[in-house]
């Protein structure tokens, strides 16, 4: 069992049963989240019938690494982790000159199913646990030796459909007790799910939320990610609108770019439309292929005329670079692989 899975409470009555002094709880969580150590062993100040109590009971990290790729820029590092029902998720690592990010799955596979999205393509199992979204972070952390700078829940899954277990993720990460992330230095990306953007928006976070919109009416956006029909696009930017009312952050948009899906100027225009009375920002993002994928990458080109129509209209747009597709580590490339 993880010690992540106990909360403190738990861990108080799992000191007390085991006839061991509480201010243990203390040194242990010191040891986990500010020193980010990983086995009991390491932990000096522990007596060695508490080092045996938690050896036996407990795991710190019940991720087993089944194999780690680097890109050939050494600027992604992606780990398939198998769980301990043996589902495998997979996390990377985004080292920047001035940043380094962890991104995490959320879930194993995801019920969305994006048909340019290899997350979904197998299928959905189920969502992970508070602890294993944790763990995540603690264990690639402890190979980087030190903490990242940024979160994304950009990996596997859908965050806004595991909500619990992702508000109590981030409020763990962001306690500073425990990993003390900052909140605006976590982002979320979301497909949109209305009844869920509604409820975060009371969640009192000042994390960065992102909106992966990918298409400007319902007619492609319903196309290319089927489970949009649920939630018009009018719905979703209301929500939105009421987001940033309560929260004051503003929002991001991710748009995923299609050749002769939604990368024309005419698109431009109608996105530009669309998202111009937003505080916002937008991050295109050329589509990276996946296997049997039926899209094609457009050309840097089309990608260009596209991006200046909208910096010349001044909104505040990014390009993602791709970073490790030769490891199937960029976006969207995240999928089960057996080995
Ligand atoms: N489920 C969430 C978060 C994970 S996906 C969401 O969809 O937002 C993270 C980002 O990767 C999303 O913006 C997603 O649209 C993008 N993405 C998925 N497949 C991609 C692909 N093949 N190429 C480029 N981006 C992709
Ligand atoms: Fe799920 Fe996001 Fe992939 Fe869509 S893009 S299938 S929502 S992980």
């Amino acid at each position: 069992m993880s010690i992540l899975s106990l909360n403190q409470e738990n861990l108080k009555e799992f000191l007390k049963i085991n006839n061991l002094p509480s201010f243990h709880l203390k040194q242990i969580n010191e040891w986990v989240f500010k020193k980010n150590v990983l086995n009991f062993e390491q932990m000096s100040n522990l007596s060695f019938s508490l080092k045996e109590k938690l050896n036996t009971n407990l795991k710190i990290s019940t991720l087993k690494l089944v194999k780690v790729e680097c890109a050939k820029n050494n600027e992604t590092k992606k780990y398939l982790f198998e769980l301990e029902d043996k589902k495998l998720i997979e996390t990377v690592l985004i080292i920047a000159p001035n940043r380094t990010t962890i991104c995490v799955s959320s879930q194993v596979g995801c019920t969305v199913g994006c048909k340019f999205c290899a997350s979904g393509k197998n299928g959905f199992f189920r969502n992970l646990k508070t602890y294993e979204i944790i763990e995540q972070i603690l264990f690639v952390a402890n190979d980087l030796k030190k903490y990242p700078s940024h979160i994304v829940f950009m990996g596997m899954g859908e965050p806004l459909l595991n909500y619990d277990n992702l508000i109590e993720s981030i409020k763990i990460l962001s306690n500073e007790n425990f990993l003390n992330i900052s909140q605006r230095r976590i982002t979320v990306s979301t497909v949109g799910i209305v009844p869920q953007i509604k409820k975060l928006k009371n969640e009192n976070l000042k994390i960065n939320l992102c909106l992966s919109l990918h298409a400007s009416n319902d007619e492609i956006r319903n196309k290319i990610i089927p489970f949009s029909k649920h939630f018009p696009l009018n719905d979703i930017l209301n929500a939105l609108k009421d987001y940033f009312e309560t929260t004051k952050r503003d929002i991001a948009f991710e748009y995923i770019l299609l050749e002769k899906i939604n990368d024309s100027l005419i698109d431009a225009q109608n996105l530009y439309n669309l998202i111009k009375n937003f505080q916002c920002s937008l991050n295109l993002i050329p589509y990276n292929p996946i296997d049997d994928g039926d899209f094609i990458k457009p050309s840097s080109k089309r990608v260009e005329i596209f991006k200046k129509y909208l910096i010349d209209k001044k909104l505040n747009v990014t390009q993602r670079y791709t970073k490790g597709d030769d490891i199937s580590a960029a976006c969207g490339q995240l999928v089960l692989k057996s080995i």
